[in-house]
C-alpha cells in the first residue's frame, strides 16, 4: 500500500539525456568492445622507457596473464592484490584478473607491512603482484598464509616473475560465466568513518560508471581516440583506475604512464607525447601552476585539464586558467564507494555548457542525487548546502564482509550518503561546500583518523587520542593528533610522530601533537571532531 505521508525526495538529474548502458556485460569485454577499430593503435606508452603497446598487444597480454592465473591456480572469485606503481602491468594483471571473474584488490606500493597484510588478510588474497624491493615487506605474510608473489622485475627466491603469466599460451584460457554483480575490483576506503574497509565494485558498476563518462552520443563529453591521457594519479586509487585507465580503453585513447610524479619529467613528457587530456590532482595542478619551468614547454597540445579527489581553490584555478588559456579546466567530484564519479564538468562537451568557478560538474547520467538535511534526512531544493547522495548503478555493492557499515552508507532505498556537503545550484552545478565524515585528505590520498587513533592507543604511554584534518597549503589537510597522556607519562611530541611513522606509509604521518587534557567526547562516545577542527581553526594552541 502506498505510504501516507511520506514526502516526495527532492532529485536531480544530468543535464544530458540519459544513455543505454550495456551493463550486462564483462567489464573486460565491456572496455574493449570496440577494439577492432583500434587495434594497431597506440594503447599504453610506458613513459620511463618509450614502449607502446597497442591495442592489440595490450588486449593479448591481459588475456595470456589471465590464462597465467589459471595455470598458477588461481580460480574465480579469489583476490589478486596488486601491488604496483603505474605500469603497464599493473593494466595486464587488473584487466586478467577481469577475464578469469577474479578480483583485483589495489594497495599503495609504499605501504608498510603491516598496511599491506592488513588489507590482503581482510580481502583474503591468494597472490600478490609487485616488484622486487617490496618483496620484504609482503614474505613473512605471503609464508604465513601461503600467498603467492609474482614480481614484475626481477623475481627473489620464492617469487614468480610475471613472464611467468605474460608469456602463457592465451588459447588456454578457461571461460567463466561472469555475472554482471560480481566484484571485479575491491579498493580500500574507510569512507564516512572508521577503519578502511573493502569496497565491492562489480563489472556492472564499473560499467556504467565508465558509460556515465564516455559513451553516448556525445563524443566530446569527456575524451576520445584521438586523445593522449596523462596517467600520473595512481592506478590504485580507483579515480585513475576508472576515470583514466578504463575510460581511456573504452574510448580507443592512448594512454601515456608516468610511474611517480615529477614536476619536469611530467611536462617534458606531456610536450613529448602531445598530451591533450590532463586528469590531475590539486597539488599537481599547483606544481604546474607555480612552476617556472612550465612556460619553457610547449603543452598547446593540452585541450582538458581535469581535476579531482580534494577541493580545488578559486586562486589555483585561475592561476591555471591563465598558463593555459586554451584549455578547458574542469572538475571532477569522486568517492571511491560511489563508483567512483558522482558529478563531472560538462563543459568538454559542446557548447552550451559553460564552466562555473568552484562547482564540480553536474551529476553524471544515469544516476539520481539528492541534498538532505543531515539531521532529519529531508530532502532540500537548489541552493540549500546538504549531505550529497547518490543513487544508480555505478555504485558500490557493498564494504566487504561488513553489513553494518553498508547499512550505515547506503540507506535502505539504495541511497549512498557521502558525508560531504555541497548544494546543487539554479544551472544544476554541484558545489562542494564542507566535509561531515572523519575523512582526511592528504594531496587526494586517503588518511582515516581512525586507523591513526588506533595506533596512538596501542602506546603505554597514551590514554586517549584523536585525529583531525588540519588545512595546509602545500598538501590540503594533514593529520595532526590530540593526546592524553597516561598519568606521569613524559612522553614527548617527537616520540608520538615517530611511533607513528615507523607504521604507516608517509603521507599519514602525524604532522603535530597537542598535549591536552581530555579528547571532547559525545554522551555516546563519539569523538567531537568538529571541536577540535574548531580549535585548531581559531589557531590553537595559542
Ligand atoms: P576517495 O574515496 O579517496 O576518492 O575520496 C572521496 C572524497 O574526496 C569525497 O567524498 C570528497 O570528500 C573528496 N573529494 C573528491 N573530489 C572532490 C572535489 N572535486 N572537491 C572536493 N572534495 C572532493
Amino acid at each position: 500500500a502506498p505510504q501516507l505521508n511520506q514526502e516526495e525526495d527532492i532529485i536531480f538529474r544530468s543535464k544530458l539525456p540519459e544513455i543505454y548502458i550495456p551493463n550486462h556485460l564483462p567489464l573486460h569485454s565491456y572496455v574493449f568492445q570496440n577494439i577492432s577499430k583500434v587495434d594497431s593503435r597506440p594503447c599504453l606508452i610506458n613513459g620511463s622507457t618509450g614502449h607502446v603497446y597497442t591495442y592489440a598487444e595490450v588486449e593479448l597480454i591481459s588475456r595470456k596473464v589471465a590464462s597465467g592465473f589459471n595455470k598458477i591456480g588461481i580460480q574465480q572469485y579469489q583476490v589478486i592484490m596488486v601491488l604496483l606503481p603505474n605500469c603497464p602491468e599493473f593494466v595486464f594483471s587488473f584487466l586478467g584478473a577481469s577475464y578469469i571473474g577474479a578480483i583485483a584488490t589495489m594497495a599503495n606500493p609504499f605501504f608498510m607491512p603491516a598496511e599491506i597484510s592488513k588489507q590482503a588478510e581482510a580481502s583474503n588474497a591468494k597472490l600478490i603482484i609487485t616488484q622486487a624491493c617490496h618483496v620484504d615487506k609482503v614474505k613473512e605474510f605471503a609464508q604465513e598464509k601461503d600467498v603467492q608473489i609474482v614480481c614484475i622485475d626481477t623475481a627473489p627466491d620464492g617469487c614468480l616473475h610475471f613472464s611467468e603469466l605474460s608469456q602463457t599460451d592465451e588459447t588456454q584460457l578457461q571461460e567463466v560465466d561472469i555475472h554482471p554483480e560480481d566484484v571485479v575490483a575491491l579498493p580500500y576506503s574507510s569512507g564516512t568513518t572508521g577503519l578502511p574497509k573493502g569496497v565491492m565494485l562489480t563489472h556492472q558498476g564499473l560499467v556504467t560508471s565508465v558509460a556515465q563518462q564516455v559513451d553516448g552520443d556525445n563524443p566530446n563529453l569527456y575524451f576520445h581516440s584521438e586523445d593522449v591521457i596523462l596517467c600520473v594519479l595512481p592506478m590504485f586509487h580507483v579515480y585513475a583506475l576508472n576515470s583514466i585507465m578504463l575510460c581511456g580503453l573504452r574510448v580507443g585513447a592512448t594512454i601515456l604512464i608516468m610511474q611517480k610524479f615529477e614536476i619536469n619529467s611530467l611536462l617534458q613528457l606531456a610536450q613529448k607525447h602531445k598530451v591533450t587530456v590532463a586528469p590531475i590532482v590539486p597539488p599537481i595542478v599547483l606544481a604546474i601552476a607555480k612552476s617556472p619551468d612550465t612556460d619553457k614547454y610547449d603543452l598547446s597540445s593540452i585541450r582538458i585539464l581535469k581535476s579531482g579527489a580534494a577541493p580545488l581553490g578559486k586562486e589555483l584555478e585561475d592561476a591555471v586558467r591563465a598558463k593555459f588559456p586554451n584549455a578547458i579546466l574542469g572538475q571532477g567530484y569522486g568517492m571511491t564507494e560511489a563508483g567512483p564519479v558522482l558529478a563531472m564538468c560538462l563543459a568538454f562537451a559542446k557548447e552550451p555548457y559553460s564552466i562555473k568557478p568552484g562547482a564540480c560538474g553536474t551529476v553524471v547520467r544515469n544516476a539520481e542525487m539528492k541534498i538532505v538535511e543531515p539531521e532529519t534526512g529531508k530532502s532540500l531544493p537548489r541552493n540549500q548546502p546538504g549531505e550529497i547522495c547518490i543513487r544508480g548503478a555505478q555504485i558500490m555493492k557493498g564494504y566487504l564482509n561488513d553489513s553494518e557499515a553498508t547499512k550505515r552508507t547506503i540507506d535502505q532505498d539504495g541511497w549512498l550518503h557521502t558525508g560531504d556537503i555541497g548544494y546543487i545550484d539554479d544551472d544544476d552545478e554541484l558545489f562542494i561546500v564542507d566535509r561531515l565524515k572523519e575523512l582526511i585528505k592528504y594531496k587526494g590520498f586517503q588518511v582515516a583518523p581512525a586507523e591513526l587513533e588506533a595506533m596512538l592507543l596501542s602506546h603505554p604511554n597514551i590514554r586517549d587520542a584523536a585525529v583531525v584534518g588540519l588545512k595546509d597549503d602545500a598538501a590540503g589537510e594533514v593529520p595532526v593528533a590530540f593526546v592524553v597522556k597516561s598519568n606521569d607519562s613524559q612522553i614527548t611530541e617527537d616520540e608520538i610522530k615517530q611511533f607513528i611513522s615507523k607504521q604507516v606509509v608517509f603521507y599519514k604521518r602525524i604532522n603535530r601533537v597537542y598535549f591536552i587534557e581530555a579528547i571532547p567526547k559525545a554522551p555516546s562516545g563519539k569523538i567531537l571532531r568538529k571541536d577540535l577542527r574548531v580549535k585548531l581553526a581559531a589557531g590553537y594552541p595559542n
